[in-house]
């Protein structure tokens, strides 16, 4: 079976509820093509609001969670309230998280295990070792239901390309969530998003991408098994336009797109089509 192309929306702290209407009315006009999955990372405080308008065919995405279930974190919501209000997927270590918000590998990972471990009902209190050997305990119990699929994001610095470590960079966020995943890849996106183009209208080129995509591919394949290599679907996102997206869909190892500014514009529909 091929990988379906997966093209995510990721609003960020953008709409109001006009704006949304809008552009969930455009979604719905569409046409999109039907053999493409598209979601929708919209802010927390409206995902229960999008989800009552949006038509089920349409994935719903939180932009971030924490990883426990509840408890003493002021302003912060868990992949039960997610899932609680009908929302079936997240975005995690968006690299504006993890240069605004100060989030690392190994707490990415951490929210990914939190939810990766949802299965295990026999599991109330697992530990999850991180890199530097450290054990870290976290409670999954009220995750266990959350069944939630994530967008897991990695991407290199324009520092990190020009010395040449695009590469290491993009394997080591990757080591770090695999033993997170554990056997969920089937319920994982990767999102490669080169920081250098996200926002910045500097898309990389096809080629760029595909390079990347196809290194991370092989990097799967040697460290976690070469069936989650050839069966995991990894987005490019950075810059994606209505314009750039019928080239890059056209590469072999570009399986979607995660997108930002122009998903929240009419082109969007173009974006979620560019396989066509
Ligand atoms: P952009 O954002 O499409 O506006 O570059 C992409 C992203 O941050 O996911």
């Amino acid at each position: 079976m091929g990988r379906k192309f997966v093209v995510g929306g990721n609003w960020k702290m953008n709409g109001d509820k006009n704006q949304i209407n809008e552009i969930v009315n455009n979604l719905k006009k569409g046409p999109l093509d039907p053999n493409v999955e598209v979601v929708i990372g919209v802010p927390a405080i409206y995902l229960a609001y999008v989800k009552s308008i949006v038509p089920d065919t349409i994935g719903v995405a939180a932009q971030n969670c924490w990883k426990v279930p509840k408890g003493a974190f002021t302003g912060e919501i868990s992949p039960a309230m997610i899932k609680d209000v009908g929302a079936d997927w997240v975005i995690l270590g968006h690299s504006e998280r993890r240069t605004i918000f100060g989030e690392k590998d190994d707490l990415v990972a951490e929210k990914v295990i939190n939810i990766g471990l949802s299965q295990r009902s026999d599991c109330f209190q697992c530990f999850f070792m991180n890199s530097n050997n450290e054990k870290l305990p976290f409670q999954v119990a009220h995750a266990l239901e959350s069944g939630l699929k994530v967008i897991a994001c990695i991407g290199e610095t324009l520092e990190e390309r020009e010395a040449g470590k695009t590469e290491e960079v993009v394997f080591r966020q990757t080591k770090a969530l695999v033993p997170a995943i554990g056997s969920n890849w089937d319920k994982v996106v990767l999102a490669y998003e080169p920081v250098w183009a996200i926002g910045t209208g500097k898309t990389a080129t096809p080629q760029q991408a595909q390079d990347v995509h196809a290194s991370l591919r092989n990097w799967l394949s040697t460290n976690v098994s070469p069936e989650v290599a050839a069966n995991v679907r990894i987005q490019y996102g950075g810059s994606v336009t209505g314009a750039t997206a019928k080239e890059l869909a056209a590469r072999p190892d570009i399986d979607g797109f995660l997108v930002g500014g122009a998903s929240l514009k009419p082109e969007f529909v173009d974006i979620v089509n560019a396989t066509q």
